[in-house]
């Protein structure tokens, strides 16, 4: 049976690590600022928001929300961002995703380069992108900071291994692929679009799903040994919530595996945490 990725703890190590790194910057009378953009009710997107404040009290961290109705206009919004990209004491500025189609319409890209990339705590900005495809470190999406450090609790050494992506998002599977390109990995991205992925699964060391589907890996799939990263949220008719993994079918071939919850959705709010002190230092 697989070592189970205990997501909590470690996700625990990195907030205590930003915890005191805040006490020092306000010993020094430093003060930390966040900055949440919500636009709309999204009732998912409302609890993200609330689990993020709270992660922000708890490491010391100020925390403020901005929230713009869903009938609001296209410049209410870019102000709004531009507003808090110029202010000298905000350090941190996170865009809540997604953002309603009747205010943005395909110029979501656009708001988001609105945003200045020191304080781009999500990592995606045009800057922030490529300076992690040309291999540097800007600010890095958290959930594919966390991914990494739950690949390396278990595998320090990424380089040469076989690593297949499931999913190619701007916020998940693109930048993990590309953290992980950057540790030498040998990195195969698949997608909707992807033809017979098993073909590539089976000869994959380590396995990253963040597609969104429900038993999208099953045990068939992969090989003995395998280290598998499920990064999905799916809630499903009767309540559950299940990741994309088969987990009862893929976790007796997995030498280690993240469950859900408790896997991948702790270090995504902790890495939050550490990139928002980062762009305070930025
Ligand atoms: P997205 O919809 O933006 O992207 C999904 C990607 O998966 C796309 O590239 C798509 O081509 C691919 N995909 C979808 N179905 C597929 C299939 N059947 N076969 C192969 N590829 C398929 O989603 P996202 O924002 O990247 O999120 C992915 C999942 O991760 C969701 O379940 C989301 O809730 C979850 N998520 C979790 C965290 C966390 O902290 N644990 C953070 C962000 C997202």
């Amino acid at each position: 049976m697989a070592q189970i990725i205990d997501g909590k703890a470690l996700a625990a190590a990195v907030r205590a690590e930003v915890a005191t790194s805040v006490q020092k910057i306000q010993a020094q009378g430093g003060v930390v600022r966040f900055a949440a953009i919500l636009v709309g009710n999204d009732p998912a997107s409302q609890i993200y928001v609330r689990n993020k404040q709270r992660a922000c009290e708890q490491a010391g961290i100020f925390f403020e929300l901005h929230t713009l109705p869903a009938t609001c206009r296209y410049e209410e919004l870019t102000d709004l961002v531009r507003k808090l990209s110029a202010d000298q004491s905000v350090n941190g500025i996170l865009l809540q995703l997604p953002v309603p189609y009747e205010v943005v319409g395909n110029r979501l890209s656009e708001v988001i380069n609105l945003i200045d990339p020191r304080k781009d705590v999500d990592g995606l900005t045009v800057t922030n992108m490529g300076l992690l495809a040309s291999g540097g470190r800007g600010l890095v999406a958290c959930t594919a900071q966390g991914v990494l450090h739950a690949i390396h609790s278990v595998c320090p050494d990424v380089s040469g291994k076989n690593v297949v992506v499931i999913g190619r998002s701007q916020i998940v599977g693109r930048p993990t692929a590309l953290l992980l390109t950057n540790e030498n990995a040998t990195v195969t991205v698949c997608h909707r679009l992807t033809k017979n992925i098993s073909q590539f699964t089976k000869m994959a060391d380590i396995i990253v799903v963040a597609a969104g589907c429900p038993n999208l890996l099953t045990a068939e799939m992969v090989k003995d040994g395998v280290v598998v990263i499920d990064v999905g949220i799916n809630r499903l008719t009767d309540g559950r919530l299940v990741g994309d993994v088969d987990f009862a079918g893929v976790a007796p071939k997995a030498a280690a595996i993240t469950p859900v919850p408790g896997g991948i959705g702790p270090l995504t709010i902790a890495f939050l945490l550490k990139n928002i002190v980062s762009a305070y230092r930025l």
